[in-house]
């Protein structure tokens, strides 16, 4: 399977397209002004110990201070009991912490006293002495061979700490290890001497760009070329690789074509389609993906014309279609959680056997963890996909301002009847001489055009005149009476 990485760079943001056999498989995006904190590292000042609640509210120099539970201090501080806080931290004491929750809202960061930095093939844990590997490595031996060569890189390194494998180290040689081992703790070494020469508040280590964090997580995919379409992080995807993944260096490739790199492979095309609700298949069915808090639900329709003959042949393509356009749809759209989906309706138990099949064969796929949990005798299948980064939807779009994300808005009709009842009501109150109506422009319309005789009614029952007015701001659900 051949397969390259595109990355767009703009001032703004970073996007990544991963392509394979020429369609776009999965995006990455991260934005200047919504980068986050996850992974970072500073040197916080303790601002507020809280022996009730055996927590500490650290000041790290950013808006909000961050929020430190004693037991994520335990193994910074080779405790075995769960010491009181305020035994350990004391207000103006410095304090090295890392962001394993990003900030919410008003809510602060979560922070751990326990540091770990990640590279491709390893987690160094500077605090600890370990040498641990993936559970899903699943092969005994490798797991075996790589616990022998961490233990004996963390023993001899002199650095100190210790080392997990992560799932990709399958199969890298000790060479490798040892070479990502000695970066990331030269890494730390130089967060430690930023702490030793500053003043707290201040961060010492930051996750890295998007643009060198792909190098890092596709490298043992097989990329057959990466290309980059700005210099400046060419130059910097440069040097990164030849640090810590040479053997991506002679892939990487700076674009410098005339046309926008992402109108290859029409992934500008497939990012926009992938925001849409409805999805065409080829046999003339489509899907229909909605996102809710819960779950995701996916239901599989036909198309509109359906031939007399093999009615059910027709149902069981459809079906299989869908299954592998839904593998690729949870793929690019990064949905993670529940996915529910509803398949059309088949009567012959051996299709509806190979549709599963064929659903699973297309997961099988993904790089993020996704099986089958069950199938309903409805015909209702359930997905799961482990949630990882944010979906597309959920980092490109916002809920839309004229429905507040409800999906549908009152109609001008609805909004007309509520104008009648809310200047009765005023009529009653308050005896006013003139009534003006501000609405947006389709409800005055609609007073003037559909509504007409009862406004006409409306005037003869208050025995005032109404005036009605467009204001072109208001969105459909606005208006306002105004009395004089
Ligand atoms: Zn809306």
């Amino acid at each position: 399977m051949s397969s390259e990485l595109l990355v767009n760079v703009t001032p703004q943001e970073t996007r990544v397209a991963f392509i394979e056999n020429g369609m776009l498989q999965e995006i990455y995006l991260e934005r200047e002004a919504t980068r986050g904190i996850l992974g970072n590292i500073y040197v916080g000042r303790v601002a507020r110990v809280m022996p009730g609640m055996q927590a500490a509210f650290i000041d790290l120099g950013i808006e909000r201070a961050g929020f430190l539970h004693v037991k994520d201090l335990m193994i910074a501080l080779g405790a075995d009991v769960l010491p009181a806080i305020s035994e350990v931290l004391h207000q103006g004491g410095k304090i090295i912490v890392q962001v394993v929750k990003e900030p919410v809202g008003t809510k602060g960061a979560r922070l751990s006293g326990q540091i770990s930095l990640a590279a491709r093939n390893l987690v160094y844990l500077p605090d600890q002495v370990v040498a641990g590997v993936s559970q899903r490595v699943e092969d005994q031996d490798e797991k075996e061979r790589l616990r022998g060569i961490l233990e004996k890189l963390t023993r001899d390194s002199g650095a100190g700490g210790g080392a997990i494998a992560r799932t990709v180290a399958e199969h890298a040689t000790e060479d490798e290890l040892a070479l990502e081992l000695n970066f990331l703790s030269k890494v730390w070494q130089k967060s430690l001497d930023i702490k030793a020469s500053s003043k707290p508040p201040l961060c010492i280590y930051e996750e890295l760009p998007l643009c060198l964090r792909v190098l890092r997580d596709f490298v043992g995919d097989e990329v057959e070329r990466i290309r980059i379409d700005s210099s400046a992080a060419f130059e910097l995807a440069k040097k990164f690789s030849s640090e810590m993944v040479p053997e991506l260096s002679n892939k990487l490739e700076l674009y410098v074509g005339e046309h926008p790199l992402f109108d290859m492979y029409s992934v500008e095309d497939e990012i926009e389609r992938a925001l849409r609700r409805k999805v065409p298949l080829k046999s003339g069915g489509y899907l229909i993906i909605d996102p809710t808090e819960a779950m995701t639900t996916i239901d599989v329709n036909t198309g509109a014309y359906l031939g007399k003959n093999n009615l059910d042949d027709t149902l069981y393509k459809t079906n299989l279609e869908a299954a592998s356009a839904i593998a690729w749809q949870l793929r690019l759209r990064n949905i993670g959680g529940i996915v529910i989906v509803d398949f059309i309706d088949m009567l012959d138990e051996e299709h509806k056997r190979q549709v599963v099949r064929a659903l699973e064969r297309s997961l099988a796929r993904d790089r993020v963890k996704t099986f089958i949990v069950d199938m309903s005798p409805l015909g209702l299948v359930e997905v799961t996909r482990k949630r990882t980064r944010d979906s597309l939807s959920y980092a490109m779009r916002e809920d839309c301002p004229v429905c507040r994300g409800r999906g549908r808005v009152k109609s001008a009709q609805t909004v007309c009847y509520q104008i009648f009842r809310e200047i009765v009501r005023d009529f009653r109150q308050y005896q006013a001489n003139k009534y003006i109506i501000l609405a947006s422009r389709d409800v005055i319309e609609y007073l003037l055009d559909e509504e007409a005789s009862a406004l006409a009614d409306v005037q003869d029952f208050i025995e005032r005149p109404l005036r009605l007015q467009v204001d072109v701001d208001y969105q459909r659900e606005q208006y306002e009476i105004v009395l004089s």
